[in-house]
């Protein structure tokens, strides 16, 4: 049988060319009916290619596919894979960590310098033709980031290269995480206390059982009404419906968001507001990382199958 892997992921710039000379490749997003597809092919469906926003990997797609050896994902966090599943079934998980660091650490910066210098606002300005008619903008009084306070939720890879980065701008870190790691910044215990201590609250952590909205109201409060929440981690780690709350209420100075609940879903109210810069999770969207990713995904596979090992295996 045609060893079949279901694509949920096109894995651009690359492509699946290279993966199409050794098996069946489905690309699933050009099927009328995914689901269908996927029964079509259970028997023969060795593998999945996935990302965090393609359909979830479910508990039920794991069990519907007998021979399902191998998920190679496109992306560090995994959160859309129900990894237990995959443990129990004994199917190799594997995802593509390390090499979107640095893109997803810039996207930090990015958003952290987009919304307290008000870049996104002053560059519509000009954009709508405020500029040549009002004359020189009074407004657009932003924060600097010099001498600021950045509070880093995951101290990780990605946590690590924003602190790098952020101490570069002149920036004092301070982190919170499950423990204390070797690193020259300041422990705080919990989430609350050093939004209290933060300018910018930067969410790096993974997006676990236990990290689901605990950036609520309370934390959001205590970052406080000159202070900026960014988040490239996970959507499912802040509490949406609290962030425009505190967004409405100016109980936080402004956001800036790569990622959201329920992607592509974006609040409305949120796109009428001043105090937030959004981002299509565009964190590691280089054309250099992408194809470093998708070359990942793709090793990944042909190694498991060639020899029964894997470079970047989670489970
Ligand atoms: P790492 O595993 O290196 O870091 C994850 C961090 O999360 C660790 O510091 C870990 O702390 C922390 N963490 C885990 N559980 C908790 C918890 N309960 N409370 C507080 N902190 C916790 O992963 P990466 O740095 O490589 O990636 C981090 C996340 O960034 C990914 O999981 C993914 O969701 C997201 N991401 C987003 C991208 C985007 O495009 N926006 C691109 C790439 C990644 P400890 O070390 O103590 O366990």
């Amino acid at each position: 049988m045609t060893k079949t892997i279901l694509a949920f992921y096109h894995l651009a710039p690359l492509g699946l060319d290279a993966l199409e000379k050794e098996f069946r490749v489905i690309k699933l997003w050009q099927e009328q009916d995914p689901e269908e597809t996927i029964q079509r092919y259970r028997d023969s469906a060795v593998g999945i290619i996935c990302w965090p926003n393609t359909p979830p990997i479910s508990r039920r797609v794991i069990e519907a596919l007998p021979n399902l050896e191998i998920i190679s994902q496109f992306g560090v966090g995994y959160d859309n894979i129900d990894i237990e599943a995959a443990r129990q079934r004994e199917v190799v998980v594997c995802n593509t960590p390390d090499l979107v660091t640095n893109d997803t650490a810039d996207t930090a910066l990015g958003l952290m310098l987009m919304v307290a210098r008000r870049f996104v606002e002053a560059d519509a300005y000009i954009r709508v033709g405020k500029w040549e008619v009002g004359g020189s903008p009074k407004g657009f009084l932003g924060h600097r980031l010099y001498g600021k306070t950045v509070g880093i939720v995951g101290l990780g890879r990605i946590g690590a290269a924003i602190s790098k980065r952020a101490e570069a701008f002149g920036c004092t870190i301070k982190y919170t995480g499950r423990s204390p790691k070797d690193a020259p910044y300041e422990f705080v215990q919990n989430i609350k206390e050093l939004a209290q201590q933060s300018d910018f609250l930067v969410l790096s952590c993974s997006a676990t059982p236990k990290t689901i909205g605990v950036v609520n109201l309370e934390v959001m409060e205590a970052l406080g009404p000159q202070g900026y929440l960014v988040n490239i981690s996970r959507g499912s780690v802040v509490n949406e419906e609290d962030l425009l709350i505190a967004l409405r209420n100016k109980s936080i100075a402004g956001a800036g968001l790569d990622v959201f609940e329920k992607e592509p879903y974006v609040p409305e109210a949120m796109k009428t507001m001043d105090n937030v810069v959004l981002l299509p999770h565009i964190g590691t969207a280089t054309y250099e990382t992408r194809a470093e990713m998708a070359k990942l995904v793709i090793e990944n596979i042909r190694l498991w199958f060639q020899r029964g090992e894997t470079l970047t295996r989670v489970v």
